[in-house]
């Protein structure tokens, strides 16, 4: 992408709105815009960076055997009517009539919705398990919306449903997502400690909130620091390994981890005073296993071996995109901007040109661009008339891991400077030397 020919608009100063620096760095990046209180468009650089963390989601999510579907942000009242929750659920719904006078509303979670899918089509156990997901946008009328994209009204979830015969059967589910989702937030370059979660009227102890720690988090949270060193489940893990899956998930809760609704100040007092992790935090995700609450009363049933009719022990299971990226930024970045884990950085490498015009850093910066692209490398070239401090400002700011600059007097010689955003580091090299450096 040539950056004279993309839309990136860079704000000089700092938005006087923005209180936490994700929020900060996300307008002045130009990656976000706020259309209205807690309503946002996404611009080109924030779309690309939320792809990349859709995309890894939605690999963890199909690894562990959910299957994507796309179901509609309008919902009909009837469905909530049925489960009891449209006069329940209360001012965080967006409730919408249409020309009938039908009412409508702007869905705020889909478990009436994909409970109706279900009871439509699948009649036998034979059918189970089965986990359906999507990502789509949510609207919740927060009544603090705040932090930009990390609190706001209208976001993108991706919600997963699975279907079970039985409670075992939808605890081996729930423990598939629970790896799944180490397995997502560890490839987002982020670690998120599953905490221990309210359950509510349906009680047990199989709903975790997924908590990145970072000071400007909005939980606050109690943990044992033994997280740090737990391992990631590998990308080979057999999710239908029962027992196997079910030694990652009691490993993962054998140490304390609360949200303060949950904590227990005794359990916290007796770990040892150097293990103890008072924090706060940012909930990333929700897994939440609840039995029959849906089934019951709206009738999604399957025929068991028995011959008779059950009906489906479910759960669900949120991810946050839109807030995932703000988070990403709160635990990765410095004074000059974003700093993004390779996974999800809008581009691999940008080709700075310092002097557009000058024949041999225009030689240069466009053999470097297209032999990069060939590589397979989302590349953006610097192509503008910008002076040479905003460039590198730019660069920082938007925080592609890896910077090619080319100047004039290097570029003559055939040499150009490689910088790591990460560490800072800068080194002259051939161009062919910083070819193999970035591919
Ligand atoms: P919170 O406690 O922050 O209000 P929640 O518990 O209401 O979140 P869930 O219903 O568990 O949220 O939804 C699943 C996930 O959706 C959350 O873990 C979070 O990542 C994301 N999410 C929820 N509300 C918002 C919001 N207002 N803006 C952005 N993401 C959100
Ligand atoms: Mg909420
Ligand atoms: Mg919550
Ligand atoms: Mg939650």
């Amino acid at each position: 992408m040539r950056l004279s020919r993309y839309f990136m608009p860079i704000l000089k100063e700092n938005p006087k709105e923005a209180e936490i620096v994700s929020h900060r760095l996300m307008l002045r990046a130009g990656m976000v815009r706020q259309q209205s209180q807690g309503i946002y468009s996404w611009l080109p650089l924030g779309k690309k960076v939320l792809d990349k963390v859709n995309a890894i989601i939605r690999e963890e999510q199909n690894r562990a055997g959910a299957v994507e579907l796309l179901m509609p942000t309008l919902q009909s009242a009837e469905l909530w009517q049925e489960s009891g929750r449209y006069e329940a659920y209360g001012k965080e719904m967006l409730r919408i009539k249409d020309r009938q006078e039908r009412p409508m509303l702007y869905g705020p979670t889909n478990e009436e919705m994909v409970t109706d899918i279900f009871r439509s089509y699948v009649k036998s156990y034979k059918n189970l398990p089965l986990n359906l997901y999507h990502i789509q946008l949510k609207f919740r009328d927060e009544i603090r919306p705040r932090f930009g994209t990390m609190r706001s009204r209208e976001f993108l979830m991706k919600d997963a449903y699975s279907f079970d015969m039985t409670r075992e059967d939808a605890i081996h589910s729930y423990n598939k997502m629970f790896v799944a989702y180490l397995r997502t937030f560890a490839r987002l370059g982020m670690r998120a400690i599953p905490m221990r979660a309210d359950t509510g009227p349906i009680g047990g102890n199989h709903s975790h909130e997924f908590i990145i720690l970072a000071e400007t988090g909005e939980s606050e949270v109690f943990s044992h620091k033994a997280f740090t060193d737990f391992d990631i489940p590998a990308e080979t893990t057999d999710f239908d390994d029962v027992a196997g899956l079910q030694a990652i998930f009691d490993k993962w809760t054998s140490v304390y981890a609360a949200t303060s609704e949950m904590h227990d100040e005794a359990a916290f007092n007796a770990i040892p005073d150097t293990d103890r992790l008072s924090a706060r935090g940012i909930e990333v995700g929700h897994i939440f296993y609840f039995g029959t609450k849906y089934s019951e009363p709206m009738g999604a049933k399957v025929q068991g071996p028995d011959g008779k009719e059950h009906p489906v022990h479910m759960g669900s299971y949120g991810i946050g995109p839109t807030r995932l990226v703000p988070a990403i930024i709160e635990a990765s970045h410095d004074e000059n901007g974003i700093i993004w884990p390779e996974s999800v950085a809008p581009f691999d490498v940008v080709v700075i040109n310092m002097k557009p015009g000058d024949a041999a850093c225009d030689t240069l910066s466009e053999k470097l661009y297209a032999s990069l692209k060939n590589a397979g490398k989302d590349v953006l070239y610097d192509d503008t008339d910008d002076r040479a401090g905003t460039k590198f400002a730019t660069a920082d700011l938007i925080g592609v891991p890896v910077q090619i600059i080319v100047g004039p007097r290097s570029a003559a010689v055939g040499e150009v400077e490689v910088k790591d955003r990460k560490t800072g580091a800068r080194e002259v090299m051939t161009l062919e030397a910083a070819l193999n450096r970035a591919t």
